[in-house]
């Protein structure tokens, strides 16, 4: 008899899939083969692999959808497009075509308007840090300036003496809208008075008078009873200013962060249960200024709506590059799309579909990038088929912040595909080349 050699015991942990009312987790297989009826396979083929598309038909939807909650019960809306959500130029022209100005947060955002041949008048320069030179030219051609500090506020005092001018000024405030944390960063806060000393300042300095209210109280709020407490409250401001002041405030502005139909990680509801609707924003909203209006005439209300706008709208495809077996037991795949381009990946769960049917049956995976980093995964555990080397996956909605905040880190930053409204595609940015990597380098 031989001898038996003592081993150390282990526990392997026994990954199962649980049954779902979406049917059994070994079979079921979210496929998508087409965006807009152009084929996911084609736009890999024919642009290259990672790509970002974006569906011109589905920012039309989503903007004509809240356009028209807002204008159906207010006479005087206007949108301004939250570049910094997504300021590819053919995004930012879709949007300004659809009737929207740019919202800008930075001086190489107002260049990108300007650029796009947006007037001045015409930009919402809202922030909190705005180089003087570029402040002076904002004011120069007539932006809507939305004041964030007293550092700015000084600013805005020396360029009325050098431009000899009275300045028509908003100013950005933040206040307790009973969601938490509180967004109090930005701006001057209304409860303490801050808010209200500051404007005492401009007139008490005669150099410049209040033309707007402006408030952004957080992303993706998910209660719009919030907005409605904001309302109020820049209502209450409004009315007080134009009583001590003798002022006549043109507009109200109430920012952005309705959120969009992405799954939170961490929260079991989906989206479409939890997300409010579009006019359950523009009635929170507009029944506050109805209640709250004190003057003759009702203020003009503007909207920087970015996320919401846009986020369903974008995809990533990315390509299976191969696979490995973890000692686990799962397949992890290698993707040539990762955290680089998925900033919001901390935050969100994507939807990630197949670009047809596969055989077999599903298995624990993980889906990983292509960085040589141990964070870039894209999905710790997913239940996939046997997928091949160029299966293509389809991520979404990553249409909001992904392309913007994407990492020009270790792989060049990809191409982006415009679908228009009849279903043509079109190149709207090349992938980055070691020039673009370069540029500037000595
Ligand atoms: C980012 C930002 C927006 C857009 O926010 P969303 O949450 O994407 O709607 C609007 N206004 C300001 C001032 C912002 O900073």
């Amino acid at each position: 008899m031989s001898d038996v050699k003592y081993e150390k015991p282990t526990i392997n942990k026994i990954e199962f899939a649980m049954a779902s009312k979406y049917g059994s987790p070994l079979k079921t297989q979210n496929i998508r083969t087409e965006i807009d009826g152009v084929s996911v396979n084609e736009l890999t083929e024919k642009y290259g692999s990672p790509i970002f598309v974006f569906s011109q038909r589905q920012i039309e939807e989503k903007y004509n959808t809240l356009y028209s909650a807002f204008s159906s019960r207010y006479p005087d809306v206007t949108f301004g497009w939250s570049y910094k959500t997504n300021y590819l130029n053919e995004i930012c022209k879709v949007f300004h075509n659809l009737g929207s100005i740019a919202e800008v947060v930075s001086e190489f955002e107002y260049q990108k308007a300007r650029a796009l041949g947006i007037e001045g008048k015409d930009i919402i320069f809202n922030g909190p840090y705005k180089p003087y030179e570029d402040l002076k030219i904002a004011v120069q051609e007539g932006a809507k300036i939305h004041v964030d500090n007293l550092f700015e506020l000084n600013d805005l005092e020396k360029i009325a003496d050098e431009l000899g001018m009275k300045i028509p000024v908003a100013i950005r405030i933040n206040m307790d809208t009973g969601t938490y944390p509180q967004w109090s960063r930005f701006g001057f806060n209304y409860e303490s008075g801050d808010a209200y000393e500051a404007i005492k300042r401009m007139y008490d300095g005669g150099k410049m008078y209040l033309n707007g209210i402006h408030s952004h109280i957080g992303t993706f709020m998910l209660d719009a009873n919030a907005y409605k407490v904001a309302t109020t409250k820049i209502m209450q401001l409004k009315a007080q200013v134009e009583n001590d002041f003798n002022a006549e405030i043109e507009y109200i502005d109430l920012g952005g962060g309705f959120a969009s139909k992405s799954n939170l990680k961490g929260v079991y509801q989906s989206a479409d249960v939890i997300v409010p609707t579009a006019d359950d924003y523009a009635q929170a909203i507009t029944d506050a200024i109805y209640v709250n209006n004190k003057s003759e005439k009702l203020p003009k209300l503007y909207l920087e709506t970015g996320r919401a706008m846009i986020d369903e709208a974008g995809y990533l495809l990315t390509s299976v590059h191969g696979y490995k077996r973890f000692p686990d037991g799962k397949k992890g795949y290698i993707l040539d799309a990762g955290v680089n381009l998925l900033y919001t990946s901390t935050w969100y769960n994507f939807n990630i579909e197949l670009d047809k049917h596969y055989e077999g049956e599903n298995e624990p995976s993980m889906l990983n990038g292509p960085l040589c980093m141990n964070i870039d995964v894209i999905e710790e555990h997913l239940m996939l088929p046997a997928l091949d080397r160029g299966s293509v996956l389809t991520i979404s909605p990553v249409g909001a912040y992904n392309y913007t905040q994407s990492m020009q880190f270790i792989r060049y930053k990809p191409a982006v595909v415009l679908i228009d409204t009849e279903g043509k595609a079109r190149l709207i940015k090349e992938v980055d080349d070691l020039a673009t990597v370069n540029y500037k380098e000595v």
